[in-house]
C-alpha cells in the first residue's frame, strides 16, 4: 500500500514539475523606452528627445517646451 502512495507522490511531483517547467516564460525583445517627464511643461517624452538639464528633462532645448 505505501508503494502506491509513493508512486502517486512522484507523479503528482513530476506532473507539477513539467507543469511549471512549461509555463510560458515572456521574454521581452524589445529594448525598453525610459519615459522622462518634462520639467516645465509635465510632457512624458522618450529619453532619446529629451534633452538633459541641471533642473531635470525637458522636451526641447533652452526650456522652450512645444506644448506651451
Ligand atoms: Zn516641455
Amino acid at each position: 500500500m505505501w508503494q502506491l502512495l509513493i508512486l502517486v507522490v512522484v507523479i503528482a511531483l513530476v506532473y507539477l514539475m513539467a507543469r511549471s517547467k512549461s509555463k510560458p516564460t515572456k521574454k521581452i525583445d524589445v529594448p525598453e523606452i525610459v519615459i522622462v517627464k518634462c520639467q516645465s511643461c509635465d510632457l512624458n517624452l522618450p529619453i532619446s528627445e529629451a534633452f538633459k538639464n541641471d533642473d531635470g528633462w525637458f522636451c526641447s532645448e533652452n526650456r522652450e517646451c512645444q506644448n506651451l
